[in-house]
């Protein structure tokens, strides 16, 4: 008895209805040929949805150049201030794509995994599973299998899939060795033989008291030339300095790290839609590993017990999005919703052999009908309230 009581409670634990654990058939059609997904390390739903926070802005210790920084990311509005701060998202994500996370209109998403540290985060957006043994950032092989070492092993996307990352632990959360998948991470150089190649793993060289998070810039400019000169069908550019400065506890410098980030998205977006096979074919996942302290005093840190720090954001933009800018209704979707996501997307099934999150399902436009006929339609509904 004791144990069928043990076994239901286990039971009613272990189903969470409101956290879907499902190996679904693709429901969608592919949408489109490529797939880039960015992360900037633990930027803020709060940053991203109101902008700059007016208490860290005038926080000397946080904001040692208060006025330079109000110059540049305040205003009283919160709509022109988060603009101010992140412009392509604002100007060009909100009217073709898609925005999730708003929390001021119940709009969530949220990491499911229990720890909101960057390792569970990163390997729950692309295991799709929020695996409770994976608790801490350390290098150790992840057992879990990713969706970009899945779609490496597919007809069509075998040696079309890389990933640039500042952080180094990365090849040990994609699994490097056993994967076999392309990851340039830390300040390790870049393969491509060309000058411009050279010039980036000179600089790489030069960088004085190098730590385990490479300069984002420099990432961005090895993944750069590796598209030029591959044209991969899947890119993971994962950028790590927002998290850093704010560890440091430097808001202003976490807030410029996130224009940068905004910049390189921009100039990103710019050469897929200049570039035949990635223009209007191409869509953008961009999202975070974990959120931070919601309170003033905790910002510059996250973790279990750090309030906030579940708390995540995601935006997507490309020919499979619907043009629906800010999503202000109410919605709970979860990190390890994006690995069967991403797969859908490309048309794929992610069925790596451990439980997966569902696809999120991609919000539509209603049907909206021509005037005329809406017309008729609240002609009739006001008929039959009479
Ligand atoms: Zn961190």
């Amino acid at each position: 008895m004791k144990n069928v009581l043990v076994s239901v409670m286990l039971l009613t634990i272990l189903q969470q209805p409101d956290i879907p654990v499902i190996n679904h058939p693709p429901v969608i059609p592919p949408s489109t040929g490529n797939v880039f997904i960015i992360t900037t390390d633990g930027l803020r739903w709060q940053e991203i949805f109101t902008g700059a926070d007016s208490l860290l802005i005038n926080n000397e210790k946080a904001t040692p150049d208060s006025d330079l920084l109000n110059m540049l990311y305040w205003d009283s509005n919160p709509e022109t201030r988060r603009k101010k701060l992140m412009p392509f998202l604002w100007s060009v994500a909100a009217k073709k794509g898609q925005l999730s996370g708003n929390r001021l209109y119940n709009n969530k998403v949220d990491v499911a995994n229990a720890y909101a540290i960057s390792y569970p985060g990163y390997n729950e957006i692309f295991s799709g599973t929020a695996d409770e043994m994976i608790s801490s950032n350390k290098k150790y092989r992840n057992p879990n299998i990713n969706v970009l070492e899945f779609l490496n092993s597919k007809e069509g996307f075998k040696g079309k899939v890389a990933a640039f990352t500042s952080w180094d632990v990365f090849p040990y959360i994609f699994n490097e060795k056993r994967s076999g998948l392309l990851v340039n991470s830390g300040y390790e150089n870049g393969s491509e033989n060309s000058l411009t190649q050279e010039i980036i793993n000179g600089v790489q060289q030069e960088v004085k008291d190098k730590q385990a998070t490479r300069h984002d810039l420099l990432t961005f400019a090895c993944a750069k030339e590796y598209l030029e000169a591959h044209q991969p069908k899947i890119l993971f550019l994962g950028l790590g300095e927002t998290d850093e400065f704010a560890h440091d506890g430097r808001y202003d410098l976490y807030l410029q790290q996130a224009n940068a980030v905004d910049r390189m998205i921009a100039e990103l977006w710019h050469w897929v839609q200049t570039t035949p096979g990635y223009k209007d074919n191409t869509t953008f996942i961009i999202t975070t590993d974990h959120g931070r302290g919601s309170k003033t005093n905790k910002w510059t840190s996250h973790g279990a017990f750090i309030k906030g720090s579940p708390e995540v954001w995601l935006v997507m933009i490309g020919p499979g999005i619907e043009p629906l800018g800010e999503i202000k209704e109410q919605q709970q979707l979860y990190q390890r919703q994006l690995a069967q996501t991403i797969a859908n997307l490309l048309g794929e099934n992610f069925d790596p052999g451990q439980p997966v999150g569902e696809a999120i399902v991609l919000k539509k436009k209603e049907t909206v009908l021509p005037p005329s006929e809406k017309d008729r339609t609240v002609a009739v509904v006001n008929d039959v309230r009479k």
